[in-house]
């Protein structure tokens, strides 16, 4: 299956193709590795570089949600953006004890998220092949 986008052709000498812009796979091939790798850039892009307590995008830092010095994992699950002045001010403490809401339930990001944000949001005829974002 082939679609095409901006009407872009790949001419030979006697046809023009529609360009392809997704190909979908009719056979599995094996990807070494579908998931998005958990860096800082990473989450601070999953959560759109703002402060997962107040919302700021100055002076981000990562917070663990559960502190790691209590068990919390470096997870996709328990990292969040946050700003250093919500990091020193929730210390030790899980979000709940610091009285701190978080806007979002941190999650693992789908690789088509962060493919779609890499390649554009106007790229529509990926949706199609594309799942709603992982929860
Ligand atoms: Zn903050």
């Amino acid at each position: 299956m082939v679609r095409s986008s901006n009407g872009h052709k790949i001419r030979t000498v006697s046809h023009s193709y529609a360009m392809p812009s997704v190909i979908r796979l009719n056979r599995y091939v094996h990807a070494p590795y579908k998931g998005v790798t958990l860096t800082r850039q990473n989450v601070f892009k999953r959560d759109n570089s703002e402060c997962q307590y107040c919302g700021t995008r100055r002076d981000l830092t990562l917070d663990h949600v559960i502190p790691s010095s209590r068990g919390g994992a470096h997870s996709w699950q328990n990292l969040v953006t946050a700003c250093k002045k919500c990091n020193a001010k929730k210390g030790n403490y899980t979000p709940e004890e610091a009285g701190m809401q978080l806007k979002r339930k941190p999650f693992k990001p789908s690789y088509a998220l962060f493919l779609r944000d890499i390649t554009g949001s106007n790229h529509n005829e990926w949706d199609d092949f594309l799942e709603a974002k992982s929860a």
